[in-house]
């Protein structure tokens, strides 16, 4: 009976499928659980950076009290590192979060939102969870068709999610591509520009999408804590947009939707270069050492601009299941993707020098056997 609950869009939800934590693994498999190597979630190898836990360490004793409802001082901080004014900005318990907002704050039940194909999976799980319709558009060289996108927009398309760089794939968008999409776009479709892995694009590959912002007044930009500034776990994100979106999508957020500590340490991070530039660095170095392996066992894999690279294990439709348990026994967690329509593949996240080399060394033993 209890199936009988809620609207046929809720009942058709998929949940979402996350990396399998370390605790589960060692259960399932009988390990020790400092024996295990996760590379599934895209989460910055060396941790949480140290000026973010001394942020949190001061506000401990505060949090018997709610959280500032407005982040004044870490709006304060964005508002200075990307100069735009406080009320162009929204915080998200997680940028998971702004993506939901805007899919709440613009569509409503029966009209649609358009995606591409092999995008990340929040943008199925927003458009569902609100009752709209999903235009798909197919992935050209499993990234973006921006072009094809923009001629899929429907009278009753009213959001576009791009990721850049897209996850799973890790494929990339140049600036003149975007701009050039944005520019094609009616005025009454949002845009949310996902860029969730933007600190680890080289410095030749950077662009000023918040210049765009300013140009643009349906683009909302998103960023993330939980990837290079490593606070994967205290769920902190946030959005710029002109302050028509803004205050649409503060009408509608949970009042306090950061926490205390969360607010804290995304001040610091945000602050600490040196912890910035030290992830992109050892990121850049694990991804030669990946993919040079990869090229060593001839499998294929799609060039990436994030922290995670997208590899194809097998040709048969189980190909990626089957690596993945192997992987599993031998206590190295990585990303089956079958659910995203890639079954030959797995996402590999790139780790510490060691714990990619130990990656690597599994994946040869699997592949032999
Ligand atoms: C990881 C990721 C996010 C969001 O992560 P949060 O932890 O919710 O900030 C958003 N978009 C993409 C493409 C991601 O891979």
């Amino acid at each position: 009976m209890s199936n009988q609950f809620g609207p046929d869009y809720i009942r058709a939800i998929a949940p979402y499928q996350g990396g399998k934590p370390i605790s589960e693994v060692a259960r399932e498999f009988g390990l020790n659980e400092a024996d295990i190597i996760k590379l599934a979630s895209n989460e910055n190898p060396l941790g949480m950076p140290e000026s973010a836990k001394q942020a949190m360490l001061a506000v401990m004793a505060e949090l018997g009290r709610y959280p500032d409802s407005n982040g004044f001082e870490l709006k304060a901080a964005i508002s200075a590192k990307y100069d735009v004014p406080q009320d162009w900005i929204t915080l998200g318990n997680g940028s998971n979060d702004i993506l939901e907002l805007a899919a709440r704050a613009f569509v409503h039940q029966g009209q649609s939102i358009l995606y591409a194909q092999y995008s990340f999976a929040v943008y199925a799980l927003a458009t569902q969870a609100v009752g709209a319709r999903a235009i798909v558009v197919q992935a050209k060289d499993y990234g973006h068709d921006l072009q094809a996108m923009a001629e899929a927009i429907a009278p009753d398309t009213r959001l576009v999610f791009i990721a850049n760089p897209n996850n799973p794939t890790g494929t990339f968008l140049p600036a003149a591509e975007i701009e050039t999409f944005l520019q094609k776009v009616p005025q009454h479709v949002a845009v949310v520009l996902d860029e969730a892995y933007n600190e680890y694009l080289a410095p030749n590959q950077q662009y000023d999408s918040i210049a765009w912002v300013r140009r643009y007044p349906n683009l909302l930009v998103s960023r993330t804590l939980s990837k290079a500034y490593g606070l994967a776990g205290l769920r902190i994100g946030f959005g710029i947009a002109q302050p028509h979106i803004t205050d649409l999508l503060n009408r509608i957020r949970q009042p306090f939707n950061v926490n205390s500590m969360a607010q804290a340490a995304a001040i610091a991070a945000l602050n600490d270069t040196d912890f910035l530039q030290k992830s992109a660095q050892l990121n850049a170095a694990g991804y030669r050492q990946l993919t040079e392996g990869f090229d060593a066992l001839g499998l294929r894999y799609v060039p990436s601009h994030g922290n995670f690279v997208l590899v194809k294990v097998g040709d048969d439709d189980a190909a990626g299941a089957r690596i993945n348990l192997a992987l599993l026994k031998q206590g190295i967690i990585v990303r089956p993707v079958a659910n995203y329509g890639l079954p030959q593949w797995l996402r590999i996240s790139i780790g510490l020098p060691e714990e990619n080399a130990a990656f690597l060394a599994a994946l040869k033993n699997v592949l032999n056997d």
